[in-house]
């Protein structure tokens, strides 16, 4: 039985809670807190940033209720950050084993995250200091990928492992010194980035992919990215996409994160059916679009602009040419055809006559300039296909507003 272990801080990694445990017992070696922790054994996973049998393991020799193991799972690992494109069912059998001592791992993890250094922020190890008398790991400073304090928005300190497994078999916590100044130097996608990926981590379990849609995909659509295919929903423009990401981004960040600079569409499907499980390529889909995690993973899927205009322009009375409908609704001219077969919404501009010949009579008026200029505005404004087709407008008005008084 244990008889002290230290509540973990706000955000606080769980390896340096063992840390401070080791700390605090005065041990003059690791290997004696060891055997007090680990029964015996002089080495264990407590390297690891993501939940492990040595939680349960450790609760057991403590009085009941005092080692919240869900409350370590969720807030102390990395494992909210790292399943969060997991379906749910995953997500809960993993903390229902963590909370059994009965964990599989390690699972497989991608690359990146295998060999993960410990990080810390110089500003921040200060306030814990002054607040504390302790410093401690960040668990949002250890996320993959992020180089930035979210709070003081300076470079984080990475700390090199002298060898793989050396957490495993020392407790290390970050050193402070008065003398450790901050970067500021940051850029402005490192402070983005950091700053999604971090919102990643904070979300609730629940939070991940949603069934049947994808809202960074329509996001996509709605940016001006899709492309109306016959019999198909819209396809990214994934060339201009990816131009635009470059442009944004760089070129470097961009091919480091998916694999190249040209986000193919077999790439895009994958990210539309959350098949990706990593979640950096999300991310920055994500800030490119400025979509809020909550809008991400929201159980609404987000209406498509394209088809919402052009169910209300097919409402309107006014026939308008094929041109200005398109450029309206920011697709070519060709896709409109698509579109309307796609919602089974008739064609509603304007299309060559089929019966009756609209230029059999013709009709020489005369006008003022402002009249002629007003009409000229009128066809502008509304997306007339002309000065006729605005006139044959008013006149269809002036017949609906008077066929009541004509009748009776
Ligand atoms: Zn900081």
């Amino acid at each position: 039985m244990l008889q002290y272990f230290p509540t973990p801080y706000p955000d606080e990694l769980w390896y340096s809670v063992l840390c401070r445990y080791h700390i605090r017992t005065g041990n003059t070696t690791s290997a004696a807190t060891f055997r007090e922790l680990f029964g015996g054994k002089d080495h264990a996973a407590l390297g690891s940033f993501l939940p492990n049998n040595l939680i349960f393991d450790i609760a057991g020799q403590l009085p009941d209720g005092t080692l919240d193991i869900e409350d370590i799972a969720l807030n102390h690992t990395l494992f909210k950050y790292i399943f969060r494109f997991q379906p749910l069912e995953n997500k809960n059998n993993i903390l229902e084993m963590t909370k059994h001592g009965k964990i599989n791992f390690p699972v497989k993890i991608s690359k990146p995250y295998e060999s993960m250094e410990l990080k810390s922020c110089p500003l921040c190890m200060q306030e814990d200091f002054k607040k504390h008398g302790e410093t401690y790991w960040h668990l949002s400073h250890q996320i993959p990928y992020v180089s930035v304090c979210q709070k003081h928005k300076c470079y984080l300190i990475t700390r090199q492992r002298e060898y793989k497994n050396e957490l495993n078999n020392n407790f290390i916590l970050p050193e402070y010194k008065d003398t450790d100044s901050a970067d500021y130097q940051v850029s402005e996608t490192e402070l983005e980035f950091t700053k999604m990926l971090t919102r990643y981590l904070k979300m609730p379990l629940e939070a991940g992919p949603t069934d049947g849609y994808n809202n960074l995909y329509e996001g996509l659509l709605n940016a001006g990215y899709g492309l109306a295919r016959k019999d198909m929903y819209y396809s990214v423009d994934y060339k201009r996409l990816s131009m635009n990401l470059c442009d944004r981004y760089g070129e470097e960040f961009i091919s480091h994160h998916f694999g190249s600079i040209v986000l193919g569409a077999a790439l895009i499907g994958q990210i539309r059916r959350w098949q990706k499980k990593s979640p950096e390529q999300y991310a920055i889909l994500s800030m490119f679009l400025n979509q809020e995690p909550e809008t991400t993973f929201s159980h609404t899927r987000i209406q498509n602009n394209t088809d919402r205009q052009f169910i209300e322009m097919s409402k309107s009375k006014i026939i308008r040419s094929k041109k200005f409908v398109a450029e309206n609704l920011g697709v070519k001219e060709t896709h409109l055809d698509n579109i309307s077969h796609n919602l089974g919404i008739k064609p509603f501009w304007e299309q060559k006559p089929k019966t009756e010949n609209p230029k059999s009579y013709k009709l020489a008026l005369n006008l003022t300039k402002s009249e002629w200029d007003y009409i000229n505005g009128c066809v502008n404004q509304y997306g007339f296909s002309s000065a006729s087709g605005f006139i044959r407008y008013c006149v269809d008005e002036m017949k609906d507003r008077t066929d009541g008084i004509t009748a009776s």
